[in-house]
């Protein structure tokens, strides 16, 4: 006889009528021998013991820390080189492959113009750590995805060698660029986290098994022939990356049933489907973003979360600031564009909010993060792992300090009342003064 048992959490059932007693699932092949209640006993407490281990604390259960962070480690390893992989084309109804790498933000454009001997920093996870870090990134690599195929990806030849963007045409561009990025990173990532599942559900699996069977006995584990224990949501981790999988994927459909068809239409100039509110600073900023993030907003009582696509865009003469929602959603976001930008310096806290509780896709000229006093910058990298905020509450950290510090000094910040010109005047209170 073959034995399996399944442990399910919260679930209480036995199959063959001996089994009744049982708090788990067992699925036996072949009905040679039967379990006593004795042994139906033993077996129960046995697993009663491993739930507790698996359930409460299942990374040492894993084994050691070298292991650990192998499969941490692979898992990184593997997205960074999923997104330099060919796949194919993400522009609808295309089934070539595409190329390796398209750039979601202009190289030519606001990436060069951030850039400091040809290099920019973006946030990022590193393999040994477990929050996000500061890395250095070359212009070839800065935004890119396998994205297009050749000649999709022409359709973007002249507007990647303008420099700034400045007709609705581009705006429609960038934001199709956007969309198709997210699309493509989201449905890698759930790929990648679905595989680092299987890989520790499997590891577990097979270490609890040998555990069942050291517990039991040989003599148990012969009589009955056990095999193969399945957990199904019993740890933490399974339920976690279970949780994140659905998450990544409700986005993902968002975009792939309705942003992608919406912007494809728009680029071909056939329909109003999306609407794009587009603001230009004189200011140029020292960083670009392009990304999706959402805001709540209470409706007669609803709570309704609305997905917004994020640019930010400089040149030397004007930042744009671009948000982008679906038509249907237009009211939503004049009244969060009108609620951000009503404040005393409104474009600048609503772009370092969209840094730190809106996307992760951003990058910055080096020497302005380096600016940032050390404290601060671990605390605006600790904030963006924080998901508790949306991109409706402000981030009141200073993250694009030079901006301010220009602000601060025209006479239109003179004339806010004193209390609200000293909180953002205060932002800047931990810069070492020379
Ligand atoms: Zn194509």
């Amino acid at each position: 006889m073959k034995s399996e048992v399944i442990v399910r959490n919260n679930i209480i059932t036995g199959s063959p009528k001996e089994m009744t007693a049982s708090k788990y699932n067992y699925r036996t092949v072949n009905t040679g021998v039967q379990l006593t209640a004795e042994e139906l006993n033993i077996l129960n407490q046995a697993l009663d013991e491993l739930m507790d281990e698996v359930s409460d604390n299942h990374l040492p259960f894993l084994g050691s820390e070298g292991q650990r962070k192998g499969l941490l480690h692979r898992s990184w390893h593997d997205l960074g080189k999923a997104m330099r992989r060919p796949r194919t084309c993400i522009y609808p109804g295309c089934a070539d492959q595409s190329i390796p790498r398209s750039h979601t933000i202009q190289k030519a454009g606001p990436l060069s113009f951030i850039a400091e001997g040809f290099h920019v920093v973006a946030p990022g996870f590193a393999s040994n750590s477990e929050g996000y870090s500061i890395a250095r990134v070359g212009l070839n690599d800065a935004s890119t995805f396998p994205g297009y195929c050749q000649k999709h990806e022409a359709v973007f030849h002249e507007f990647e060698t303008t420099c700034e963007i400045k007709t609705e045409r581009d705006v429609v561009l960038q934001v199709f660029r956007t969309i198709c990025r997210e699309i493509a990173v989201k449905q890698i990532q759930i790929a990648q986290i679905r595989k680092v599942r299987e890989t520790h559900d499997c590891l577990v699996s097979n270490k609890a098994m040998d555990k069942l069977k050291c517990r039991l006995g040989a003599d148990f584990v012969k009589k009955h022939d056990l095999r193969n224990l399945t957990f199904d949501r019993v740890s933490k981790a399974q339920v976690g990356t279970l949780e994140v999988e659905r998450e990544l994927g409700e986005v993902l459909k968002g975009l792939e049933t309705e942003f992608l068809p919406a912007s494809a239409l728009e680029l071909d100039g056939r329909e109003d489907l999306l609407y794009h509110v587009s603001v230009a600073v004189q200011q140029p900023l020292f960083m670009c973003l392009s990304g999706i993030a959402n805001f709540w907003i209470d409706d007669h009582g609803k709570r309704i979360s609305v997905r917004t696509i994020l640019n930010v865009l400089p040149s030397p003469q004007q930042t744009l600031i671009v948000a982008t929602t679906l038509a249907i959603h237009k009211c939503y976001l004049e009244t969060y564009m009108h609620r951000m930008l009503g404040q005393m310096n409104g474009a600048l806290i609503m772009v370092e909010t969209w840094m730190v509780r809106g996307t992760d896709h951003w990058f910055m000229t080096p020497s302005e993060w380096e600016n940032i006093p050390e404290s601060r910058q671990a605390k605006i990298l600790a904030d963006m792992l924080d998901e508790s905020f949306s991109i409706g509450e402000a981030y009141q950290t200073s993250v694009l300090d030079s901006v301010r510090e220009q602000l601060l000094t025209l006479p239109e910040a003179k004339a806010e009342p004193p209390e609200i010109y000293q909180a953002e005047a205060s932002k800047l209170i931990d810069r070492v003064v020379m």
